[in-house]
């Protein structure tokens, strides 16, 4: 139980699960957690979903892997109908998120390649982006303190502050390929770029003959209430990486793109050796089959608006614990006056779980599928911690 096998790049906290229902995490002794982490925005559909579940058993007995060798209907079928309910037409399997990632970044590349222009191979990004840890996506994320010590940065990535479109602007020049952005940034402490600036962006890269990529992986899959964040602003992307909330919970990611931006990716130029197996094209079927349900997305967005309106009454409260209430749907942060990790402890006393990001900020990520009695018990949850730390504050400590 100690894991001294494993790498030391998570500090774990000493909880362990047996099992999950809905919005609960049950360990092995049986205390039960209101889980408002979600597996960090992957469980979209809380733990052991009976659809999800009977799809993966399903699946489990017929076929598990065959290699992108040979056809894979479940996957077509998958790739079909992100394609219908987005901009895409075209769609690139992955494992997780900074593998999407890598495809969409690699597909931008491709695209000025095959136009002509081999020297376009730069992305402009944004401070506070989180795209993965591979070493393009730490490049892309630009955080120092995932890049030290894994040697040169990977080459051909510049980025600007937090929503600076004039300094965007002024940064492309003739390597620019693509502008890369999540359009409600996740680790960066939930911070949704104005819906004007999203649209600037687009103007940018038509103007440039560049690609708009956007990193959907947090934010996508029904988490702010539409399918895709991207849509509360009217800007379509020519690229887009999704995974986390795809497999509610099955490692699935992928990038989407339209014909234009995915047609230098032909043949052989790119390629995966699980990236939508049998597995996780049924999982991510049937995350679709539920999240597609008439009314299911006004549900979320319904329920949100709960959500936030009881956060900002106990922010109200205790501002001596809460500054802010931030993000869209369920995908809410809540800043912090004292520190986030504090706070998240705090709420873990009270067995409920959430997830620290950037800014102080601490993400409440619950699954889409949460009840409104389930909401209520968070808040009333959220109100004891703060109330606690308020208390232990006020009495100096
Ligand atoms: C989690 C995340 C990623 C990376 O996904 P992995 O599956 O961990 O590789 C990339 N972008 C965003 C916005 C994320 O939240």
């Amino acid at each position: 139980m100690s894991g001294s096998a494993l790498y030391e790049t998570f500090a774990r906290v000493p909880l362990a699960f047996e099992r999950g229902e809905g919005s609960w995490l049950i360990t092995e002794t049986g205390e039960r957690y209101l889980d408002f982490a979600g597996g960090i925005a992957v469980n979209s559909l809380g733990h052991s979903h009976p659809h999800l579940v009977a799809a993966l058993t399903e699946q489990a007995a017929k076929l598990w892997h065959v290699s992108n060798l040979y056809q894979i209907p479940g996957q077509s079928r998958l790739g079909e109908r992100l394609a219908e309910t987005s901009f895409a037409d075209r769609v690139f399997f992955t494992n997780s998120g900074a593998e999407a990632l890598e495809c969409a970044i690699k597909t931008a590349r491709r695209y000025q390649y095959v136009n002509g222009h081999p020297e376009r191979f730069r992305v402009i990004t944004f401070e506070g982006a989180f795209h993965g840890r591979t070493l393009a996506t730490i490049a892309a994320g630009g955080q120092a303190k995932y890049l030290e010590g894994f040697g040169p940065k990977v080459e051909g990535f510049d980025q600007v502050a937090f929503d600076d479109i004039d300094a965007a602007e002024k940064l492309i020049g003739p390597e620019t390929a693509a502008i890369l952005l999540e359009p409600v940034q996740g680790e960066g402490g939930i911070r949704p770029f104005p819906t004007q600036s999203l649209k600037r962006l687009r103007q940018l890269c038509d103007k440039h003959g560049l690609l708009l990529i956007f990193d959907e992986v947090q934010c996508g899959v029904g988490r702010t209430g539409k399918l895709y964040a991207y849509e509360w602003a009217g800007v379509s992307p020519d690229l887009m990486a999704i995974a986390k909330g795809i497999g509610g919970g099955f490692p699935v990611g992928a990038c989407l793109a339209t014909e234009e931006a995915a047609k230098g990716m032909t043949a052989g130029v790119h390629g995966t050796t699980f990236g939508g197996n049998p597995l996780a094209m049924a999982v991510g079927n049937a995350v679709l089959d539920v999240l597609l349900e008439e009314g299911f997305l006004e549900e979320v967005s319904r329920k949100a608006l709960l959500m936030k309106q009881g956060l900002a009454a106990v922010a109200d409260e205790f501002p001596d614990v809460i500054s802010e209430i931030r993000g869209t749907g369920l995908m809410l942060g809540v800043k912090c006056t004292m520190p986030n990790t504090k706070v998240n402890m705090a709420l873990r006393d009270q067995k409920l779980l959430a997830v620290p990001a950037g800014e102080n900020v601490l993400r409440l990520l619950p699954p889409l599928t949460t009840t409104d009695a389930e909401i209520q018990e968070a808040l009333a949850r959220i109100r004891a911690g703060a109330a606690s730390l308020s208390k232990a504050a006020a009495n100096g400590g």
